[in-house]
Order: structure tokens, then sequence, then C-alpha cells
């Protein structure tokens, strides 16, 4: 069975592919599916958006749709960026410059104020617009300076206390068993299972 992953980011269909590899299913993108339109993420919650994403994707698509919606929150910052993770920076910008951004709003903030977390919202939804869901969370410090080169987005900057490593420095192999996403998707395979193999 095809499922689309309603993400136009490489790095996460890697990670989804890796992480769901024991399932009988093919994982697609938007764009092999020709979907160039972006659902907006105006919802105030991770949850809300991975739902209006899946459930909308997938009535486009007629296709089972797994749709997340993930980002940073940091303590000292409120929970900023949140919602806001990938236009924290503004419109269109890299991540070198958003992990820029993000080190000068806590250039006075010291290690043990620092604390943050990546989390991640699932929403897996069928053509008939019949919606599950489930989450995620890991637990870190934002690093001073970026380590690292894999992963994306805000992973140099995001050290997991246990290894003493930014999630950047870790392979995806071990990213894949601790993050937001990986413990999320832990939840999707249980929704997945059922729907696939009933
Ligand atoms: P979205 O779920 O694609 O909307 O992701 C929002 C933003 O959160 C991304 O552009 C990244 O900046 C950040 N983000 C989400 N997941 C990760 C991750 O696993 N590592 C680093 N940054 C992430």
């Amino acid at each position: 069975m095809r499922l689309l992953i309603a993400t136009h980011n490489r790095g996460k269909l890697i990670e989804y592919q890796e992480m769901l590899a024991d399932l009988p299913l093919e994982l697609v993108t938007l764009d092999d599916v020709d979907i160039r339109d972006d659902v907006a993420e105006t919802g105030a919650t991770f949850a809300e958006n991975a739902r209006v994403k899946a459930v909308e994707y997938a009535r486009r698509s007629g296709l089972l749709t797994l749709a997340d919606d993930s980002g940073l929150e940091v303590d000292a910052l409120g929970g900023e960026p949140g919602v806001r993770s990938k236009r924290y920076a503004g419109e269109n910008k890299s991540d070198p410059q958003r992990i820029a951004f993000l080190l000068d709003k806590l250039r006075a903030s010291p290690r043990d104020q620092r604390a943050a977390r990546f989390r991640c919202a699932i929403a897996i939804a069928s053509p008939r617009g019949e919606v599950r869901e489930c989450d995620g969370a890991c637990e870190g410090v934002i690093e001073f300076a970026p380590r690292g080169t894999n992963g994306f987005g805000y992973d140099p900057v995001f050290l997991f206390p246990e290894r003493g490593l930014t999630m950047a420095e870790l392979s995806s192999k071990e990213k894949n068993r601790i993050s937001h996403r990986a413990r999320a998707t832990e939840g999707a395979r249980e929704i997945l299972k059922e729907l696939v193999l009933q």
C-alpha cells in the first residue's frame, strides 16, 4: 500500500523510511504525487497543524496520508519558536540563518537556562477523513554554537544531554531511536499496523 508522507522535506522522508521500514508500505512525498500547493500551517498547536494537513492531503491525493508538525520549544523564550520553528527568522530562511537567529535570542542565557525540547505531532488520515493521532517529545539543551553535520533544522544546536552530543553529531540511526519524531512514530507504527495489516 502507498502511504503519502505529507512533506517536501527529503530529510523527513528518509527518517520515516528508516523508521517504518518493517511495514509493507511504499512511502511517497507530495512531490511524488505532484501536489505543489501547501496547506497553510495556521494552527495554534502542532497537533492541529498535523491534523489539518493530513486530512487535506489525503482528500487531494486519495491516499492514506501521514502528516507531522514538529518544532522546537525553548523554555527561556516562553516556548518559542514552537509552531513557528520554520518561519522563526523570517520567510525562506536557511537552517544556518534560523540557528543564528535562535542563538542571538539566547545570547544572555547561561547553560542552566537553555532547556528545550523538540516536539512532533503526527496525524494519519484516510481519504474519507478518518483521523488518528499520536505525538512524541525529546528533551535537550540549546548549545552556544553549532556542532555536527547530520540531520537538519536546529539539530546542530540541540544537545542531547544523555550522550553529550548534538542531534547533528548523532548517527541517523541513533537520532531515529531517540528523537521526538521517533517517539511519535512508535505510536504511528501501531496505528498503521492496524490500518494496513487488518
Ligand atoms: P515542520 O514540521 O516541517 O513544520 O518543521 C518545522 C521546523 O522545525 C523545521 O523547519 C525545523 O527547523 C524544525 N524541526 C523539526 N524537526 C526537526 C528535527 O528533527 N531536527 C531539527 N529541527 C527540526
